[in-house]
């Protein structure tokens, strides 16, 4: 696809702003009823994804140049998803989204990028992860473990831990005790040391398009060589990456999240929760698990018109309306730990607000992250819960790191330090 395959989607635009909400039968209240952290922070419509396409259309039809201003409109975005759902629910059969990451692309392509981006992707050139690591360390996380390495040994499951997860000194405490869990169940697995490649998702979110397709092509043929079918990985990021744009680039691997894993392992009896924890929890989808996180749908059709203006897909193109994302795993997870009390924030599922976290923003624009991540706190505190748990490392960092200096955070917690204390 190319930004010119969203032209009819930019005409087709109402400017209605419905993507700048929660989608409307959704809301709870006033207070909780925004949907698209963009908007709020700049409150001008460039930074909506209708202003995007209105962005698009302009430079398509050639009547805008790309300024300075035009960049930070393209690129101050999460790339949550959270208008692309509104839009289609709200509105059409559009997608936003994807315009937006087609937009990106061709500013990335013709040149005109953030210096501040262009900085981690070169140093994601160098060194292969996103977080300015040595690669030689990527695998040093699992060193005592005694798990399989699968570049010498065989396994069918292959446990990708991520970039974050691999090298973020308090954050890879989740990766050893989600290797605990699976060693726990006994499950045959292992995982790929410093031959682990970052997914490229990332880059991908960024515009460098062509550094995420090295990425793929690394990947899939480490793990052909190494024999794997299923990858499993505690990261969000990596989790939508694979099932959804490696997918759509031809992979069939199997891809689960831990939380689909361990939610199986408990359905049949593997896993069991013997001890109690008594603790009010509210739990945080992140976007790449929850509203993206649904599987790619194949579609190969055609655009038509009918009565020669209005444009049709024929067959209808697969609607991706987050409705099929990760949300019950976790959450069967969470209510079946004895003693916990799971307490859901109005912005939920697929109307949930973004961490702030994705998209490029974190590194190009960490104020703007920031807020993000600060509403998203101030709507979990407002459940009077104890604790803001989820399942995705940028989560994670970005909410501890909004709370720094705050001399009462509220509490995060991924979900597998849960099931590691209730087994
Ligand atoms: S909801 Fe859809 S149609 Fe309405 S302004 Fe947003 S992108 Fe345009
Ligand atoms: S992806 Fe998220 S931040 Fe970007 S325009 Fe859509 S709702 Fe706003």
């Amino acid at each position: 696809m190319a930004l010119e395959d969203y032209k009819n989607d930019a005409l087709r635009c109402t400017r209605c702003a419905y993507c700048k909400w929660i989608p409307i039968d959704l809301i709870k209240s006033w207070r909780f009823s925004k949907g698209c952290p963009s908007i709020e922070f700049n409150n001008f419509h460039s930074y909506s994804a209708g202003g995007r396409l209105v962005t698009a259309l302009s430079l398509l039809e050639g009547r805008i140049e790309v300024t300075d201003k035009v960049k930070e409109s393209v690129f101050m975005c999460q790339l949550c998803g959270n208008c692309d759902v509104t839009c289609k629910i709200c509105r059409y059969d559009m997608e936003p989204l994807a315009a937006m990451h087609e937009l990106r692309f061709r500013l990335v392509e013709d040149g005109k990028t953030l210096p501040q981006s262009d900085k981690v992707i070169e140093s994601y050139r160098k060194l292969g992860n996103m977080i300015k690591k040595p690669k030689s360390k990527r695998g040093d996380w699992a060193k005592e473990l005694k798990i399989k390495n699968l570049s010498k040994e065989k396994a069918g499951i292959l446990f990708h831990a991520g970039c974050q997860y691999s090298y973020d000194p308090e954050l890879q405490k989740i990766a050893r005790i989600s290797i605990g869990i699976l060693k726990k169940a006994k499950v045959d697995f292992g995982v790929l040391g410093q031959h682990e490649g970052c997914c490229g998702g990332r880059a991908y979110h960024m515009g460098y398009k062509k550094d995420y397709e090295d990425a793929l092509a690394y990947n899939i043929s480490a793990w052909k060589k190494a024999g794997v079918t299923t990858i499993v990985t505690p990261c969000a990021d990596c989790y939508h990456t694979f099932k959804r744009l490696y997918a759509k680039d031809g992979s069939k691997i199997e891809v689960l999240h831990m939380v689909e894993f361990v939610n199986r392992l408990i359905k049949e009896g593997t896993l069991k929760f013997k001890k109690k924890i008594n603790i009010k929890v509210t739990y945080h989808d992140p976007c790449y698990l929850g509203r993206q996180g649904e599987p790619y749908v194949e579609w190969n059709g055609r655009e038509k018109k009918i009565f020669g203006q209005a444009v049709v897909y024929d067959p209808p193109k697969p609607r991706y309306i987050g409705a099929y994302g990760i949300y019950e795993q976790p959450r069967n997870i969470l209510k079946a730990i004895p003693g916990l009390k799971l307490i859901e924030m109005e912005r939920n599922r697929e109307a949930a607000w973004c961490c702030g976290a994705g998209g490029g923003v974190k590194e190009a624009y960490p104020e703007f992250s920031e807020a993000t991540a600060l509403e998203r706190i101030e709507e979990a505190r407002s459940t009077k819960a104890e604790a803001l748990v989820t399942a995705c490392p940028w989560c994670e960092k970005n909410f501890m790191e909004a709370q720094a200096g705050n001399d009462k955070p509220l509490k995060v917690i991924d979900i597998m330090e849960l099931v590691e204390q209730a087994l």
